[in-house]
């Protein structure tokens, strides 16, 4: 009767084990925080000579650093540490690998207008998709500068004909991402004051190919002088450290 007893007792172990191991995937989240461009890919310069490539990379450290000071339980996984070349599909590999829950790609942006400033977060998407051709093209336009180009079969970051490919695809994020892209642009024009240029959809080979929600952030502009200023500050970029932080926050509570 006793050997029973401790044998129940030994099975009600085991199998609340099992189902705690059960569980634990479940129950952990993962974010993935790509800084955009690296290595021979220096993405916008500005007239001061910040680099877009070294903005993205601080930014994401310090985001990454923060939330795994704040979460513990939560996986920050980065996509670059140091001033590295990454092709686009590998970012997007590197959250699919890491089952990410949350993508979050950071850009700085620039335009020929010198007067452009202001923040955007986007989503991806076709809607109104000629308005953010400019920019889409700007960020795919990397995969020119890709030795092994096989993976993007045959699609050309340049030609508008190619995006109709985005059109075909069905993005079952899009809800949650549009949810996490409003909280990081609230905290934009909210609490940083930045000029609001609103949450957008756009055609990113990035946002496409992660499985997950996705972002991807621009920050503000570089071929603005006083934009350049304020983003290479500490006071900026801290700034926006903390606001994509407090979005990530939210969304992660919800
Ligand atoms: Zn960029």
């Amino acid at each position: 009767m006793k050997v029973t007893m401790q044998q129940n007792k030994w099975t009600i172990m085991c199998r609340c084990l099992l189902l705690v191991l059960l569980v634990m995937p479940l129950l952990s989240f993962t974010v993935v925080i790509d800084a955009g461009h690296g290595g021979h890919d220096a993405g916008a310069i500005g007239k001061m000579g910040v680099q877009e490539k070294n903005l993205n990379l601080s930014v994401a450290k310090q985001l990454g650093a923060k939330i795994r000071e704040n979460y513990p339980n939560v996986k920050v996984v980065l996509t670059r540490e140091t001033d590295v070349f990454l092709p686009l599909q590998e970012r997007a590999d590197i959250a699919n690998k890491n089952h990410a829950d949350l993508f979050i790609s950071i850009h700085t942006n620039a335009a020929e207008n010198r007067n452009a400033q202001g923040a955007e977060t986007f989503i991806l998407g076709t809607e109104r998709m000629e308005d953010n051709l400019d920019v889409a093209m700007r960020e795919n336009a990397v995969m020119k500068l890709e030795e092994d180009q096989t993976v993007y079969q045959g699609f050309d970051p340049n030609s508008i004909e190619s995006y109709i490919l985005f059109e075909l695809m069905q993005n079952q994020y899009m809800d949650n991402s549009l949810v996490f892209a409003e909280l990081v642009q609230n905290q934009f024009v909210g609490t940083l004051k930045r000029a609001n240029r609103g949450v957008r959809q756009a055609a990113f080979w990035v946002l496409l190919k992660s499985a997950c929600p996705s972002v991807l952030v621009e920050m503000g502009f570089l071929s603005n002088a006083e934009e350049e200023k304020w983003l290479a500050s500490a006071e900026g970029k801290n700034g926006i450290v903390n606001g994509i932080f407090d979005a990530f926050e939210k969304y992660y509570k919800q």
